[in-house]
């Protein structure tokens, strides 16, 4: 069993051990690492993030940092097995769902690279042409966007060990800010293996990214007015995040990227059989069950017209039921177990809370499990869920609880209008889908479910052979969603460095400001 260590000041260091955690691995129960970071000195890594990796970062031009993100993803790429090797074990994921984290996490850095390369030689954001500001010519006001003098404190969940620290790290590391990352405990195992990796590679410049490989300890408190704080995870832990007494008294910048009941609408024109109910049924199937259901992004309600509400439960039940779950290093396996004990049991939890709130259940059992490869009893396994609500404006927890597990809850609506209100019960989600063909139900379903979901997907004919799965999140898109969702926003392409830099207005002589915003290097017009 190997003791994971955290990464701080260029080096790594292990917590004492009195304050250990283990990692276990959810297909066996069996131990697999311990960590912590009792007695880590984590107010100076971020002292030392400010002073070392800040003025390193912030000397660099955007092609400078792309370099590195670009350095940072081929390294990654190399150990590729090895890191599906550690996700397989420690986060329960098959080979395929730890690819899907793994390559995420590479493509991220990737495109960040080439979004520093195209940036060039600038150092720093210049917004717009500019504005003339009083009757005379010269004088003028522009707006510029400076990297932030803080660390950039990210705290993940655990269902992306590895795209959970690129996605949000690449975006950092571009703006010129440094990085202290925190992989959720249970499954930093791969997270652990991926910075020991950048640092074998020498890919990282000084100070640019620390890890904190365990509890938070007291790093939050140390948070200062020029820090940001990026956090994904559940909605209780948000609450804590935006309530620190660090982040209110200083006001820090944070983002938060929370639960998310996302919701997938067949529309009213799509036929039984057709392309687009065959699209339809894919995605949620897939949505449903890749990583398990353990995906922010995954569906968790299912609308179809009333009247095909039966026929959908026909089309996805036995799908649900056929699909092999058990041992994720078995290769006949498309479904590994819950990543902890701890989110198996709020899985059957929350499925009882929904079958007493009007929901019943209509595919699998939330007790029972049989999985391939691994003896009956061990293991934190749940089978795909199927529920249906019939009476969905009633069962409001429905729209309220996420049970974070291969579990959606399938409900009928009566007209497009009736589907946007029942979509928008939810509260606010990172994405849905709408699968249509028919333009006057897409106009009236796009602009009822456009102000309560972050991303919408929008399936036709023409695009059910291309399409992504709703679930799969681009870096040229924004992650985030309103609400429940946690009001955040990452990635999306460029949009991503705002988080990071302070958009400052210049006024005075338009020639000065000229030469201002051009700096020591080009700067980039945004
Ligand atoms: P969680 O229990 O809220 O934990 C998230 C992170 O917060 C972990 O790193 C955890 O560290 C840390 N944490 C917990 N309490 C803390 C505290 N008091 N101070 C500082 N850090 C603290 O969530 P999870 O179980 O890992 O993830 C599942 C949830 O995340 C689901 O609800 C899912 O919807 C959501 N999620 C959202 C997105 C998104 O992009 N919106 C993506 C993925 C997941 P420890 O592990 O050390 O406790």
């Amino acid at each position: 069993m190997i003791t994971l260590q955290s990464y701080l000041k260029g080096a790594f260091v292990a917590g004492d051990a009195t304050g250990n955690a283990t990692l276990v691995n959810p297909a066996t129960e069996e131990a697999v690492a311990v960590t912590s970071t009792r007695g880590l000195d984590l107010g100076a890594a971020l002292t030392y993030a400010r002073d070392v990796g800040g003025p390193t970062l912030r000397a660099m031009t955007f092609a400078e940092r792309g370099a590195v993100l670009e350095g940072m993803s081929k390294a990654l790429h190399q150990v590729r097995d090895a890191l599906i090797e550690a996700s397989v074990i420690n986060a329960g994921t098959t080979r395929s769902d730890s690819k899907f984290d793994i390559d995420g996490a590479t493509g991220t850095l990737a495109y960040y690279a080439a979004l520093g390369k195209k940036l060039g030689a600038a150092k720093f954001l210049v917004e717009g042409n500019g504005e003339q500001l009083t009757r005379s010519a010269r004088f003028f006001g522009r707006h510029v966007k400076m990297p932030r003098r803080g660390v950039a404190v990210h705290i993940n969940a655990f269902n992306f060990p590895a795209w959970g620290l690129a996605e949000k790290a690449a975006v950092a590391i571009l703006a010129g800010v440094p990085v202290v990352s925190k992989p959720a405990t249970s499954t930093a195992l791969a997270t652990f293996r991926l910075v020991e990796r950048l640092h074998e590679a020498k890919v990282l410049p000084e100070g640019a990214l620390q890890l904190v490989c365990g509890s938070a300890g007291d790093v939050l408190d140390h948070l200062g007015p020029q820090d940001v704080l990026a956090f994904t995870g559940g909605s209780h832990t948000a609450r804590v995040m935006r309530s620190l007494n660090a982040a209110v008294a200083r006001n820090v910048r944070v983002n938060i990227e929370a639960d998310s009941l996302n919701a997938a609408v067949l529309g009213p024109d799509v036929e039984p059989g057709s392309e687009l109910w065959q699209m339809f049924v894919r995605d949620v199937v897939r949505e449903m069950t890749q990583k398990s259901g353990q995906k922010c992004t995954a569906t968790r309600r299912i609308f179809v017209p009333s009247e095909r509400l039966d026929e959908m439960q026909e089309e996805l039940a036995p799908r649900l039921a056929e699909l092999k779950y058990g041992d994720p290093s078995n290769d006949e396996v498309r479904m590994g177990p819950l990543a902890t004990a701890q989110q198996l049991a709020d899985a059957r939890e929350g499925v009882a809370a929904l079958l007493k709130a009007g929901v019943r259940l209509v595919q699998g059992s939330a007790q029972d499990a049989d999985p391939i490869g691994v003896p009956k009893g061990r293991g934190y396994f749940i089978q795909p869920l199927l529920l249906r609500a019939d009476a969905p404006h009633e069962a409001s927890l429905v729209h309220e609880h996420e049970v974070f597990a291969p579990c959606a809850t399938l409900m009928g609506y009566r007209g497009a209008d009736d589907a946007t209100v029942l979509v928008a019960k939810g509260e606010g989600t990172l994405v849905s889908s709408i699968y249509s063909d028919d333009r006057a139900a897409l106009d009236t379903l796009v602009a009822g479910i456009a102000p309560f979901t972050g991303r919408l997907l929008i399936g036709s004919t023409k695009v059910a052979d291309q399409a992504i799965s709703p679930g799969l999140v681009l870096p040229s898109c924004v992650h985030g969603g309103p609400g429940r969702a946690g009001g955040g926003e990452e990635l999306g392409g460029e949009r991503g460095l705002d988080f990071y830099l302070q958009r400052t207005a210049l006024q005075g002589d338009r020639a000065v400001l000229d030469k201002v915003a051009a700096g020591p290097g080009e700067p980039a017009a945004s």
